[in-house]
């Protein structure tokens, strides 16, 4: 699950992008297909056509994109949110990037095109581009070409990813990230079960593969009382950040409510409406139990 962030701004010109949001303290919920101003949607396609292009990645289901500064990574970044992801949080504050069929499809092509208008943006900053979700690595053609473009001119990549579909990163496609904002949504196996759906084990993987790869992690842990929040849970989390090598700070996001509507909207069962989010005295003392590990906490 992506970090704080404003939904994108209708506003704000798109080839400066230069605005800086306030850091909230917390994913904002976006609406559907918001934020896709300036890339065509491939609407034309005939539906067998659009699967193939989107098998080979030359078509994307994406949900929306922004231009932010000071998150999701270093410097001014272009976010690229794609839609679909394999995991059920039971606190997702965008339940409507789960599906890729909600995504809107987006030429491939048409979004490395903007990502290389920013590319002055991206080197006075020491920004770059990172790609979001949903999950990205459902759809990892396409992440392997946004790596390549961006890397064929020395833009800074980074992926937001769970890792439970590591394995679908492949071993060029790490060689051309330098970031991975990685979601570890819990340390102990059956709370990561219930807050998921999904097994620990392939976030575990893809974290030695990054450190194996050398590329810099940002771990990201979302406190919810009652869910994720015992000591023991959070410990274990200090620890498999403590042990990635590369991991080069840890983001403790506090709970909230904000997506509660869209879980509404879309007829699912949220799960946590009466959930309170932590007091800033329960997420401090998260934070110190990783900076307790010798890690840097935001
Ligand atoms: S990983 Fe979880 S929080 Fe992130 S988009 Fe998927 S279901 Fe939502």
């Amino acid at each position: 699950m992506p970090r704080s962030r404003v939904t994108s701004n209708p506003n704000v010109d798109g080839v400066s992008g230069e605005y800086a949001p306030a850091r909230a303290d917390h994913d904002t919920a976006r609406l559907p297909g918001a934020g896709l101003a300036g890339i065509d949607a491939a609407t034309e396609l005939e539906r067998a056509e659009q699967a193939r292009a989107l098998h080979m990645g030359e078509l994307a289901s994406v949900h929306s994109w922004e231009l932010v500064t000071a998150v999701d990574g270093p410097g001014t970044r272009m976010t690229v949110f794609f839609s679909g992801c394999p995991l059920r949080c039971l606190y997702c504050h965008n339940p409507d990037t789960m599906e890729m069929r909600r995504g809107q499809m987006v030429p491939t092509s048409e979004l490395i095109d903007r990502m290389l208008r920013y590319q002055r943006i991206f080197e006075r900053t020491s920004g770059g581009i990172t790609l979001s979700g949903g999950e990205p690595l459902m759809q990892p053609r396409v992440i392997d070409r946004m790596l390549t473009a961006a890397k064929a001119v020395g833009i800074h990549t980074a992926i937001d990813t769970s890792g439970n579909l590591g394995w679908r990163c492949t071993d060029a496609m790490l060689e051309k990230l330098d970031l991975c904002l990685l979601d570890i949504k819990s340390g102990d196996e059956e709370t990561y079960h219930r807050v998921t759906g999904r097994d620990l084990a392939p976030t575990l993987d893809f974290a030695q593969r990054l450190e194996a790869a050398q590329v810099d992690v940002w771990v990201r842990f979302v406190l919810v009382p009652g869910l994720t929040d015992f000591p023991d849970n959070i410990d274990r989390v200090a620890d498999l950040a403590a042990g990635i090598a590369t991991c080069r700070r840890v983001e403790v996001l506090p709970f909230h409510q904000m997506g509660r509507d869209k879980w509404e909207t879309l007829g699912m069962n949220y799960q946590l409406a009466d959930v309170e989010p932590p007091s800033a005295e329960q997420t401090e003392a998260a934070r110190a139990i990783f900076r307790h590990r010798g890690l840097v906490v935001h």
